[in-house]
């Protein structure tokens, strides 16, 4: 770990050794979400393009010099990472764009993004010797602890609101976490689980507290500029909700850069949905300081009323000339049928968010017709088939002959 200089405070910049804090920085409370520190020379001496070349990790572990993880720690045996980026050029002409990729991110273990917070939170759970892992979650990043926590054998506890889809639940149940479905909003079960965590002294694997998380969630954009043969995109298009992943991808942009690996910083365009947009509220208002709101989406894995991350989560929009924008649920169920029929990726809705993003940016002419985009699909659609179905419609039923056959329309 000698390629980590430390932690430091996104509110007033102070700065800890690895040792001296566990989560977040003393003088904010929860509130003091610490960024690591990394020495950028010894990263550069263990990390370069042409190593990358011949390593044959695809996974996220091929980064593992730009991870605040020690090398002796048993990584998680399942595949994380390194989804495919696919040029979706029949989804690009409907949209008019030659340059349209998606990164599908429901291609992890447990079919979200999530997971690659989740692999760094169980590396370091083991580092730090905790035998018991939490977190709270509107699902995916619960069922994604639960899955990484059984691989490796440790415990989780996991706390959700009511409101999660049905096959979430099954996915902790299935890995054999302990459940605890809190009767209130995602934000009530996330303040319950903070409490409980330093009651029984659990290693929390809340995001926007536990500084490791956003590591894992940078791989992405490493990922995609690598992909892109170090090419970075024009923009990342990427829903939010508490908004650590657009934190992440930023903070694996920036390493790109203080390495040399890239050019450009693309444009981050952070996706909110129009009942759950604290953030783009802040955004159009240009101020750091937001009012909680009770979210009202059919996207639940975005249903956050209060935005965890918000600080990192607007500077990596304001910083690279980015934007916020909201989408009505109509235009993510929109974006679901679309990216089905056009690119057969399925997405649960607030995978397809980024998507509908797009589109309406699109619709607006905010986007030039040789712009390279990266959409991030970041949940697969079989987490929540209600509404698939509710998108889509039921299919129609007849009797087993022909002459019913015949009579369809
Ligand atoms: C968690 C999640 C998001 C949002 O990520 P944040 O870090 O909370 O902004 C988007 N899509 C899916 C599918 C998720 O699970």
């Amino acid at each position: 770990m000698d390629h980590v200089l430390g932690l430091k405070c996104v509110l007033c910049g102070a700065e800890y050794g690895v040792d001296e804090v566990l989560y977040v920085c003393p003088k904010h409370g929860d509130e003091g979400i610490l960024d690591v520190l990394y020495d950028y020379d010894l990263v550069a001496a263990r990390l370069t393009k042409e190593g990358l070349a011949t390593n044959h990790d695809y996974s996220i572990w091929r980064y593992a010099p730009l991870l605040p993880i020690a090398d002796d720690i048993p990584r998680p045996p399942l595949q994380i990472g390194w989804t495919p980026l696919y040029h979706t050029q029949r989804l690009g002409e409907r949209l008019g764009l030659r340059y349209l990729y998606l990164k599908d991110d429901g291609r992890n273990p447990t079919a979200s993004f999530k997971d690659r917070a989740s692999a760094v939170g169980v590396v370091k759970a083991q580092e730090l010797g905790y035998g018991t892992i939490t977190c709270a979650s509107t699902g995916n990043a619960a069922s994604s602890l639960a899955g990484l926590a059984a691989s490796v054998g440790l415990q989780s506890i996991i706390f959700v609101p009511e409101r999660v889809p049905r096959a979430k639940v099954a996915q902790l149940l299935i890995f054999g976490a302990q459940v605890i479905m809190v009767k209130g909003t995602y934000d009530q079960a996330f303040d319950l689980c903070l409490e409980a965590a330093k009651e029984y002294g659990w290693y929390s694997r809340n995001t926007a507290y536990n500084p490791y998380l956003s590591e894992g969630k940078k791989t992405a954009a490493l990922e995609i500029c690598e992909q892109l043969g170090w090419q970075a995109p024009d923009r990342i298009f990427v829903s939010v909700g508490d908004g650590c992943i657009i934190g992440g991808l930023w903070k694996g942009l920036r390493d790109l850069q203080a390495l040399g690996f890239i050019e450009r910083m693309p444009r981050l365009v952070g996706v909110q949905a129009e009942g759950a947009g604290p953030l783009v509220q802040a955004w159009e208002e240009g101020t750091e300081e937001m009012v909680p709101l009770v979210p009202d989406t059919l996207a639940d894995s975005i249903a956050v009323g209060q935005p965890r991350d918000r600080v990192k989560a607007l500077r990596a929009v304001r910083e690279t000339a980015g934007r916020y924008v909201a989408v009505e649920d109509e235009e993510i169920l929109e974006a679901m049928r679309l990216l089905g029929r056009e690119a057969a990726v399925f997405a649960e809705p607030a995978g397809a968010a980024g998507f509908a993003g797009l589109s309406k940016l699109v619709r607006e002419g905010e986007i030039g017709p040789e712009e390279r985009i990266v959409v991030l699909v970041t949940g697969n659609g079989l987490k929540d088939v209600d509404s698939a179905i509710h998108a889509v419609g039921q299919p129609e039923i007849i009797e087993p002959s022909m002459a019913a056959l015949r009579r369809l329309p």
